[in-house]
């Protein structure tokens, strides 16, 4: 099976000419990186590797724990605590891979060496609206994850590379962006993907239970508080909200990770088909969307928060006070209420008195749009 468009195909054998013989590479994924920023960064690391080149891999800032065993993982250097040696591998690379987004400033403090680096630019990733002038792009937002595409780029340029390691970290990115294979994100081909990695030999059960099964106590306690206390629900949009300041989260001992698929936690709810998180941070409030069905959480990221993402996981910025956001947040619901709850029941039919669902006494309710 070919997971490539054919013009990707054309991109990985020019790709794979021009980086024929040892170079200095840089990959760098998004800040807060999550799974398959990792995953994509560490496989495309190993392969790299494999092939003789000089290869580094620096995220912007810190990363969850969940995702520190992933192997490699001390080789990463973290632009945010290790600048100097950061700024050096920017300044001396001649190709760099930028995955798993698809603007610059998605790389925060790191955006604007990047700016200024003069080597070659490859893109792989699976946003939309792709806005990183790069001489190579792999962009594909019909993918699950940049996982699954750099599967297709590593096997187009060199099958026999892929190993155990390799397919372990790919595996990762998708397991995460997919929410264990569970979002509209899944095609056919993710599973075949995720197929071809298990034949490497890959622990998916071990994969699973270092992500998901390893968290504190006082994240598990966070996530009740968050729940019981914090949890806005507005049924009349179908809609839910948690936010966390920096006080509640000084009390959690919080750690970075520690709110990571909260905001998935309310789609949960009969009837939610649209959640959004908000984290309060030192200098920023980090905002998370989800939705469900066709309710576009990248076009309101966008148009709101100047954020972005897909149809249905989405994220932004704001900097202005909490309550302030919240506010403007609730305020903002009534204008989405006809895309959240879009259409009505038609009318009972008294052709179809028999109707098991509905009787001529009952209001015609409203379909939500999940
Ligand atoms: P998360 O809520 O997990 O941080 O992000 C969900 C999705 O939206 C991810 O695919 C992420 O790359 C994207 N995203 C999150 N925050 C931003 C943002 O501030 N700007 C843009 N353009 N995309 C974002
Ligand atoms: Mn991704």
């Amino acid at each position: 099976m070919n997971i490539l468009k054919s013009e990707h195909i054309r991109l990985t054998h020019r790709l794979k000419a021009e980086l024929s013989a040892p170079r200095r590479i840089l990959i760098t994924t998004h800040q807060g990186p999550d799974g398959d920023g990792m995953g994509s960064s560490l496989a495309l690391y190993h392969f790299l590797k494999k092939q003789g080149h000089d290869a580094s891999v620096i995220t912007p800032n810190d990363y969850p724990e969940f995702l520190q065993w992933l192997p490699a993982n001390a080789d990463v250097v973290n632009y945010m605590r290790q600048k100097p040696l950061a700024e050096a591998l920017i300044e001396k690379a001649e190709y760099v891979f930028h995955l798993d987004y698809n603007h610059l400033k998605r790389s925060a403090d790191m955006s604007r060496s990047l700016y200024h680096c003069k080597a070659v630019r490859i893109l792989i990733d699976h946003h939309l609206s792709p806005g990183l002038p790069s001489k190579y792009v792999f962009s594909n937002s019909e993918v699950s994850s940049t996982c699954e595409l750099l599967f297709g780029v590593l096997k187009q340029w060199n099958a026999k590379l892929i190993d155990r390691t390799v397919a372990t970290c790919l595996y990762t990115g998708i397991m995460t962006d997919t929410g264990s294979f569970s979002y509209r994100s899944v095609a056919p081909q993710t599973f075949s993907v995720a197929a071809e990695l298990m034949n490497y030999g890959i622990d998916r059960s071990e994969i699973y239970d270092r992500v998901y099964d390893n968290y504190s106590e006082n994240r598990m306690r966070l996530m009740g508080y968050c729940l019981n206390e914090k949890m806005e629900v507005f049924p009349q949009y179908a809609t839910a909200l948690i936010s966390l300041n920096l006080g509640e989260q000084q009390r959690f001992g919080f750690v970075v990770g520690d709110s990571e698929g909260f905001v998935n936690l309310p789609l949960s709810i009969k009837g939610i088909c649209f959640s959004a998180f908000f984290l309060e941070k030192e200098d920023k409030i980090k905002m998370s969307f989800r939705s469900k069905g066709n309710f576009s959480v990248n076009d309101f990221a966008k148009k709101h928060y100047g954020g972005g993402g897909h149809l249905n996981a989405a994220g932004g910025d704001a900097k202005i006070p909490m309550n302030d956001l919240i506010q403007q947040f609730r305020e903002l619901l009534p204008f989405y209420e006809n895309a959240l709850i879009p259409e009505s029941v038609p009318d009972f039919d008294p052709d179809r008195s028999n109707d098991p669902v509905r009787s001529p006494n009952e209001q015609p309710d409203r379909l939500r749009n999940c």
